[in-house]
């Protein structure tokens, strides 16, 4: 399934592309994929957009009979594509994407197609493609991944800020000198007692002089 220009062209102009507009390029996507499977051998009286054929699964239609068209290709009421179903072996294949089979190249290619035009996801009969959904999972861990890194840093930053105001908050708190005590704290004890003893003795020598 490989996109012609036509497609191409609509689909650059996607953002122009109303709903109705959408539904008529996926069924037409559709019809490619049930013709491959089960091609069109009768038109449907009441739908135009419905189709008998043969069930590829039970093969009823290659016995002889009336009621041997049993496969239906038929539109979804909502007009997001065309389903399968088989009246005799009650086979039902509704979504053009699982039939392809969920995450398949064929089913991926499907779903590319369908992100081009803006018919994926919520409301829609078809998964965004598991690349795109890859991406967006890729996209959301490294922004996770950039938060962490971020409020780590910045984490770092109040640290070290916290401890340079810290240190500056202890320097303002301790007083630069400490006046009045140096004399004291300048003199050791043994010089103290030396010096008493000195002033000591001296005192004697004067009482004995005098
Ligand atoms: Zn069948």
């Amino acid at each position: 399934m490989h996109l012609t220009d036509r497609e191409r062209q609509v689909i650059s102009s996607k953002y122009a592309l109303t709903d109705q507009d959408k539904r008529n390029i996926i069924r037409k996507w559709d019809l490619e994929v049930w013709t491959a499977f089960a091609p069109k051998v009768k038109a449907h009286k009441k739908n135009s957009n419905a189709y008998w054929c043969y069930c590829p699964h039970c093969e009823k239609g290659k016995k002889k009979g009336t009621h041997n068209l049993t496969g239906l290709v038929y539109p979804h009421s909502n007009g997001d594509g065309l389903g399968f179903a088989c009246k005799a072996c009650g086979t039902k294949h509704p979504r053009v994407y699982k039939f392809l089979g969920t995450g398949s190249a064929a089913a991926e290619q499907y779903a590319e197609k369908r992100l081009e035009i803006g018919a994926v996801g919520k409301g829609w009969y078809c998964p965004a493609p598991q690349r795109h959904k890859q991406e967006q999972e890729q996209e959301k861990r490294s922004r996770a991944a950039k938060y962490r890194a971020e409020t780590e840093q910045c984490k770092r930053e109040n640290q070290i800020a916290y401890a340079l105001r810290e240190q500056e908050a202890l320097k303002a708190a301790e007083p630069k000198t400490r006046p009045g005590t140096k004399g004291w704290c300048s003199v050791s004890k043994d010089e103290a007692t030396r010096e008493r003893e000195r002033f000591a003795s001296r005192s004697v020598r004067h009482s004995q002089g005098s």
